[in-house]
């Protein structure tokens, strides 16, 4: 590969800042707006400027390189997809308020891909006709779009964002097996490359169907995932998944909504212990109704939450609404919370600590995030019957080994499915066996939020001066500092080229009449691993070198320098 020519900081488009934009809330968003790698361009849509581009294409590159390693084929389909796939698999509606959804000028509808199922189903369905065509695994690396009901957290959460999804295709389950292993695999060499620190977590497969789901969740006070630790054996799980894990007693199934009868008096406690699951349950995905209508459900299809017809039905005094911002900050309210998750909006029925037991909140993640307080359940409104059940303090024994669990935060950076055959179903995707029969294919789907992993990254390294890159991910590997006038520019230019001949990735700071101080402070904020200072010993052939993460300096001549760098 050709060396890549050095950096100037003079021809570079990039304008730090000094101060915080004014929407930022994370410190992603805070340092990647600041230092000049990207830019808004409405809620959630971002541009990638230079340095941004540089760090997203590292990111892109590793993950290309270990999809590769696995067999993996990469190919790019549109984004701008027809209704048509998404109806056969009822996804059209399921999604919800998350699709994007548009017309083309003769009326037909359209969509831009939240995620790729159907279309590589298909395009699978085009090209494999035998046996003999498969195991086969597909992946592009694509801009995705979905409404999120909060693009608050920058590059964290995108309503355009780059995924790198990926399909397996196999005729056994045996095969499915071995494909999510090579993928769980990728994963953690693709995260460990990332500089990543995560934990794999059991997920709920969620509206996206099948059986086993895992999820790659990096610790991050910015992340909107709760996650459950064990301190003493490998237990993670997000809380969402432990529902699975503690759901009811016996090891029954979860019984259909209809099914469940409505206790006398429903309060979390006769919900619990109808369900047999312990009183701090957080109870999920109710279905609520006021006058025999109901007004809150979180079942597929169906999930706004009426505010008018809650504040209608509620006395004044016993509704508060609050926004999701009173949730910021506050672990002791969102015990058990979940986000918006994967598709479409949920309602979740949260214990509230503070208030008496029975006391409730309906907190509905529908578009304006209003939700309604301290409302009683079996008082205010009769609880019908509910989906799902999720169960997470701080503290509640692990379901592996009995120690108490930790609640974190988390950054959900990869998702790995074994989708089965839903989507082979639906779309009615066989080959031809080896007997001569059609056999119907299983499939899985794994995603890496591309985009999404370099905020990851940067809410993980990033001190109090900035942005502080791991060496793979960095945008250069060294920044040469020209810190003084003609004879400083003079050598940083020199050494630049010489490290950059070498092969060695170069930014430059070779700025006019911009001062030694604000050199220093721009070189921190940017993050580039080792910074390579010009300064006051320049005429004794003299530089400084300073390791950005440990802030260690030392005194280096240009050779000594150049051989420690190459
Ligand atoms: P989340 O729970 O954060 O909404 P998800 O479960 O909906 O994510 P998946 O459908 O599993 O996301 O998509 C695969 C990966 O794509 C996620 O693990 C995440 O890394 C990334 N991703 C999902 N939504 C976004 C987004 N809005 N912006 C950036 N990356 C995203
Ligand atoms: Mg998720
Ligand atoms: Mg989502
Ligand atoms: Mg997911």
């Amino acid at each position: 590969m050709a060396n890549a020519p050095v950096q100037r900081m003079s021809q570079l488009m990039a304008k730090t800042l000094r101060d915080d934009p004014a929407d930022a809330e994370v410190l992603s968003h805070k340092l990647l707006v600041r230092a000049g790698y990207v830019r808004r361009t409405a809620a959630g849509i971002w541009s990638w400027l230079p340095l941004g581009m540089k760090v997203l294409s590292n990111v892109e590159r590793i993950v290309r390189e270990e999809m590769d390693a696995i067999g993996a084929q990469q190919v790019s389909l549109p984004a701008l997809l027809p209704r048509e796939p998404y109806e056969a698999t009822g996804r059209w509606d399921e999604y919800g308020q998350e699709l994007f959804r548009l017309k083309d000028r003769k009326g037909g509808d359209y969509l831009l891909g939240p995620t790729h199922e159907e279309i590589f189903t298909l395009l699978v369905k085009d090209q494999c006709t035998s046996y003999k065509d498969l195991p086969v695994i597909l992946y592009q690396i694509q801009s995705k779009f979905r409404d999120e009901a909060r693009p608050r957290a920058g590059i964290l959460r995108g309503r355009e964002f780059l995924m790198k999804d990926s399909y397996s295709f196999d005729l056994e389950d045996e095969g499915l097996a071995k494909s999510y292993a090579l993928h769980r695999q990728a994963y953690q060499n693709i995260f460990d490359r990332l500089g990543l620190d995560y934990r794999i977590c059991a997920a709920t497969a969620g509206a996206m169907g099948g059986s086993k789901s895992e999820e790659f969740l990096a610790p991050a006070e910015a992340g909107e995932d709760l996650f459950a630790d064990c301190p003493n054996c490998d237990f993670a799980a997000n809380t969402e998944a432990i529902a699975y894990e503690l759901k009811p007693v016996d090891g029954s199934a979860v019984p259909a909504a209809e099914e469940i009868p409505t206790p006398d008096t429903p309060t979390i406690e006769t919900l619990a212990a109808h369900l047999g699951v312990p009183a701090s349950a957080t109870l999920k995905n109710l279905l609520v109704k006021v006058d025999g209508e109901i007004i809150a459900v979180g079942v597929p299809g169906d999930r706004e939450v009426d505010m008018d017809k809650v504040e209608a039905h509620f006395a004044p005094a016993a509704v508060e609404l609050v926004t999701a911002e009173d949730f910021v900050g506050r672990p002791d309210l969102v015990r058990g919370y979940v986000g918006p998750q994967g598709l479409g909006e949920k309602v979740t029925y949260i214990a509230d600590p503070r208030v008496a037991p029975g006391t409730a909140w309906i907190t509905g993640a529908n578009k304006e995030h209003t939700h309604a307080k301290n409302v009683v359940a079996g008082r205010d409104f009769e609880v019908d019957a509910y989906v799902d059940v999720v169960v997470v303090q701080e503290g509640d024994p692990c379901p592996k080994c009995g120690t108490g669990l930790k609640l974190d935060r988390a950054i959900e950076i990869g998702h790995i499915f074994q989708l089965g055959r839903k989507y082979a179903d639906a779309l009615k995707l066989d080959v031809l066996g080896q007997n001569g029969k059609p056999v119907r294919v299983t499939m899985g789907s794994y995603g890496v939020g591309v985009s999404r992993a370099v905020a990851a990254i940067a809410e993980q390294t990033a001190d109090e001066h900035g942005l502080c890159w791991p060496k793979e991910v960095a945008p250069a590997d060294v920044h040469v500092v020209a810190a003084g006038k003609a004879l400083q520019t003079e050598l940083a230019l020199d050494v630049a080229e010489k490290l950059a001949a070498a092969g060695v990735r170069v930014l430059v700071d070779d700025r006019a009449g911009v001062s030694p101080g604000v050199k220093f402070t721009d070189a921190e904020l940017i993050g580039v691993p080792q910074i390579l200072v010009a300064g006051r010993r320049s005429g004794e052939g003299v530089l400084e070198l300073k390791d950005r993460r440990t802030g260690e300096r030392e005194e280096l001549s240009v050779e000594e320098a150049i051989a420690r760098l190459t």
